[in-house]
C-alpha cells in the first residue's frame, strides 16, 4: 500500500520511534510546528478518525491510555495540544490516522476555521 506511515512502520522509511508497542508507534513530525511535535499512530492502517468502528475502537482507547505517559516523558508539564485531522476539509495530508501532540510553546488559542 502506498501509505507513508505504513512505510515508516515497515521500516521502508527509516524513522526513530520515541515510543512503540504492538499497537502504536510515536515519532517526531518531519516538519515540526512546535518544539515538541509528535505523531501518534496505530500500527493498523486506519484512514482517519472517521473510520473508527466497534471493531477498531480499542486502538483509540490504547492511544488515550498512553497519552499522559507520553506527555510526561516529553516534559510537557505546561500542557499540550492533541489534534487529529480527518479528510479533505481538515487538510489531512497523510491518510493514516494520527494524532499530533504539540507542546513546549504557547500555542495560538484560535483554530484556523
Ligand atoms: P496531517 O496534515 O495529515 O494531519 O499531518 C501529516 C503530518 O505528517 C504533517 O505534519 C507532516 O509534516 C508529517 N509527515 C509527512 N511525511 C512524513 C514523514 O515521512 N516522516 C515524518 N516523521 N513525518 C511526516
Ligand atoms: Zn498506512
Amino acid at each position: 500500500m502506498d501509505c507513508i506511515f505504513c512505510k515508516i512502520l515497515s521500516g521502508e522509511i527509516s524513522t526513530k520511534f520515541v515510543y512503540e508497542d504492538d499497537i502504536i508507534a510515536v515519532f517526531n513530525d518531519i516538519n515540526p510546528q512546535a518544539p515538541i511535535h509528535l505523531l501518534i499512530i496505530p500500527k493498523e492502517h486506519i484512514t482517519s478518525i472517521a473510520d473508527i468502528t466497534p471493531s477498531n475502537i480499542d486502538v483509540i482507547s490504547h492511544i488515550f491510555k498512553l497519552i499522559p505517559k507520553i506527555a510526561k516523558e516529553q516534559g510537557l508539564t505546561n500542557g499540550f495540544r492533541l489534534i487529529t485531522n480527518s479528510g479533505k476539509d481538515s487538510g489531512q495530508l497523510v491518510p493514516h490516522l494520527h494524532f499530533h501532540m504539540l507542546g513546549k510553546k504557547l500555542l495560538n488559542p484560535y483554530f484556523d476555521a
